[in-house]
């Protein structure tokens, strides 16, 4: 017999292989799982019932992937028929057993889907997990109560929960695959399927019993990991019912809470960032390709430099380093060679690929060596005449092909572009601290930036696995202007009668990773302070300034690395210090004003206020492509919730009569020269 046939619109082929019935997903890019898919795979299920001479079945997935999730764009309106679990129940009610060919990504839905197999083998280099949580939302097609099954209730609730990502050879040992497959992963999974002979049902297993103190560590883990976020408390519990409540009815217990938190505002939230990031680094018209470098040069070998310089190195690329001189060098080496010991220590890279880095890295001190590179990133001290003599430096010396890219937080690209003298292979990489950890990349593209050099810029941003937001040129771009108005709106606070530990809190509560003024003082409050002598002579004297963090610079507490700042510190922890609440109380009295009592409530939502109004006002000027962006921004780089959608979303929705009632607070907060953005229209455009 030999057969082809496709159903479900051409998402499912059926091919016959012999004795053995192959079922292939093809739903490019990744195979999610959607309703064409779920109804082709039961009308192939159907067809092969119905034939002769076949001893098992394998479901594999095209387009080098099992399938990587279900289609979350139909997750936020009612499921039409048949649903995950429908499919899951008729794999299970089959006659001939089903194995499932795991390779790319078996995720979600699409790991569900082969826990419902009666076998499972993955190609190496596959990943597997139930990632819902980080969606808001509990797998919803009895992953709940399969996986604990196989890997008993500890590993399930640290998997679940965590949602974690693990690779075919952890998933082995684990025992929630059969095998790795070598070469031929479908013929692998087929010689099980006829080893098999019957069916291997996964629900008819029992539940491994579990060690109580083991138990008992791995909830408060779980839910540790899960941040003790509804969608965590809920799938923990769901795990735990696989212990004790017959496999149907928890099943039907698990689907219930599954339609009911997929509806949800945090669910709602999620999914929106996860879209927002897909379409983050895109950009309308643009349809150059991007230059494929493979040698890049990182110019100053600081805190930002050394982190580039690993990003890059770790991506695979061949990295000169450049200092300007032996001393700086050497110490900007060992700030490069303590990263990749230091991942290596800690397993997150193995000796091999270290000694790869090591190799790959080149420092000299002599900028000559940009001449064989294709690509530079500078990373020198923020100062525009240091910048622009440099950049017209690499105008001179390197190829004329070679991009040239500056990390500046706010210097503005344009003149910088403009000192090259080849503005089109100028744009801006704003990488954020740790620039070897943090998500977020800013690229810049300026006035004169080519779409060739702009789309190099983004694929260097896949490539280093971060997410890019496209900024025009501007005062801190989007991320650090914005922040700038909410930073500067928790300063004023603490000046009109809070205390700096009080902002914090506000936010914190909120649910930010960090308020703004322990954020000053992580960063160093000099950085800060530069930037306000820098603009001083510009500064129109009767706008408000806030005294209070150049005070703080000049007794020298400049954050954390001076071991007090807005705080105190001792041993990495902060503490509110007395000291500080003199040093605000005093300033009030020699100014002669008067301090109030300030609600938490006004601390949030004046913050938060000035952040969204600022982002009005950035979505006008188009400095910012898209609202979506500035939540992209926010959840990456700036430590906002991503449960809460990011800034805008979130005042978009929940948040918006809180921030159209505190937007007056922050016009009379800052006084003379507030702009005061379209907040109505945009919030009206993203919520409706
Ligand atoms: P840094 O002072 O730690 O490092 C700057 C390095 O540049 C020093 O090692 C210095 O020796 C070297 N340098 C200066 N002039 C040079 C020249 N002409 N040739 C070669 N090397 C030179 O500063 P940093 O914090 O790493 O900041 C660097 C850049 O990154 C700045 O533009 C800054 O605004 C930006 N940035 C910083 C952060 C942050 O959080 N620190 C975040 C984003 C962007």
């Amino acid at each position: 017999m030999n057969r082809d046939e496709t159903f479900g619109n051409g998402k499912i082929e059926l091919r016959i292989d012999g004795d053995v019935a192959v079922v292939v997903i093809d739903n490019p890019p990744v195979n999610a799982g959607s309703h064409d898919v779920r109804r082709g795979l039961l009308e192939a299920f159907a067809a092969i019932e119905s034939m002769e001479g076949i001893v098992g079945v394998v479901l594999a997935g095209a387009n080098g992937t099992f399938v990587a999730g279900s289609d979350l764009k139909e997750f936020g309106a009612p499921l039409g028929e048949p649903q995950l679990p429908s499919v899951i129940a008729a794999i299970e009610a089959m006659a001939l057993p089903v194995v499932a060919a795991l390779d790319g990504a078996a995720l979600g839905g699409g790991f569900e889907l082969s826990l419902g197999c009666d076998g499972r083998v993955a190609a190496t280099g596959t990943v597997m997990g139930l990632p819902e949580v980080g969606l808001g939302i509990v797998p919803g097609a009895g992953g709940t109560q399969r996986l604990p099954r196989l890997a008993g209730i500890p590993t399930s609730l640290g998997m679940i929960c965590g949602a974690r990502r693990i690779a075919a050879e952890e998933a082995l040992r684990l025992g929630l695959i059969d095998a790795v497959a070598g070469d031929d992963l479908r013929m692998a999974a087929a010689d099980l399927a006829r080893r098999l002979g019957g069916k291997r049902r996964v629900r008819d297993l029992a539940v491994p019993a579990a060690d109580p103190a083991e138990l008992e560590a791995a909830r408060s883990a779980a839910l540790k990991a899960g941040k003790h976020r509804p969608a965590a408390i809920a799938a923990a519990r769901l795990v735990e019912l696989a212990a004790t409540t017959p496999f149907d009815e928890a099943l039907a217990e698990e689907r219930r809470i599954f339609q009911d938190i997929r509806l949800s505002p945090e669910a709602v939230a999620l999914r929106h960032v996860f879209f927002a990031e897909r379409a983050a680094g895109r950009v309308d018209g643009l349809s150059a390709a991007p230059r494929k470098i493979q040698l890049a040069a990182v110019i100053g070998a600081g805190t930002m430099g050394a982190g580039i310089a690993y990003a890059l190195l770790r991506a695979g690329f061949g990295v000169v380093l450049i200092e300007q001189n032996e001393a700086a060098l050497a110490a900007g080496r060992e700030r490069v060679e303590d990263l990749v010991a230091g991942d290596a220590a800690k397993g997150r890279i193995g000796e091999d690929e270290a000694a790869g880095m090591r190799a790959r890295l080149s420092p000299v001190a002599d900028l000559a060596a940009v001449a064989k590179v294709e690509l530079v990133v500078e990373a020198v001290f923020e100062d525009m005449a240091v910048k622009s003599a440099l950049l017209a430096d690499l105008g001179r010396i390197a190829a004329p092909q070679t991009i040239l890219a500056s990390n500046t937080s706010y210097l503005d690209l344009d003149a910088l572009a403009a000192a090259s003298g080849r503005p089109d292979r100028v744009v801006g990489l704003h990488f954020f601290s740790p620039a070897h950890v943090m998500k977020l990349l800013e690229v810049v593209r300026g006035a004169k930036t080519s779409d060739e050099t702009l789309a190099t810029g983004l694929w260097l941003g896949r490539r280093l696995k971060k997410t890019a937001i496209v900024a025009g040129v501007g005062e801190g771009f989007v991320g650090n202007r914005l922040y700038a108005a909410y930073r500067g709106q928790a300063e004023m606070l603490v000046e009109d009668g809070a205390l700096p530990w009080q902002v914090d809190a506000a936010l914190e509560g909120f649910g930010m990773a960090m308020g703004p003024l322990a954020v000053s003082d992580l960063s160093g409050l000099d950085i800060a302070f530069a930037r306000r002598k820098r603009l001083a002579a510009t500064r129109d004297p009767a706008e408000r300034y806030v005294k209070l963090p150049d005070m703080l610079c000049d007794v020298g507490r400049l954050g954390r690395k001076t071991g007090a700042g807005w705080y105190r510190y001792d041993g990495g922890k902060r503490h509110p210090d007395p000291a500080v609440e003199r040093l605000i109380l005093s300033e009030a009295e020699a100014a002669g004003r008067e301090r109030r009592a300030i609600p938490d409530e006004e601390c949030r939502d004046r913050a938060l206020a000035a952040l969204v109004n600022e982002a009005a006002l950035v979505l006008d000027e188009g400095i910012a492509q898209r609202a979506s962006d500035i939540d992209v921004a926010f959840v990456n780089g700036y430590g906002f919730p991503r449960w809460r959608g990011g800034p805008l979303w979130w005042a978009a929705h929940e948040g918006r009569s809180a921030v159209l009632a505190a937007l007056p607070q922050v016009a009379a907060a800052v006084g003379h020269g507030f702009r005061r953005g379209d907040v109505e229209a945009m919030l009206e455009r993203i919520g409706g």
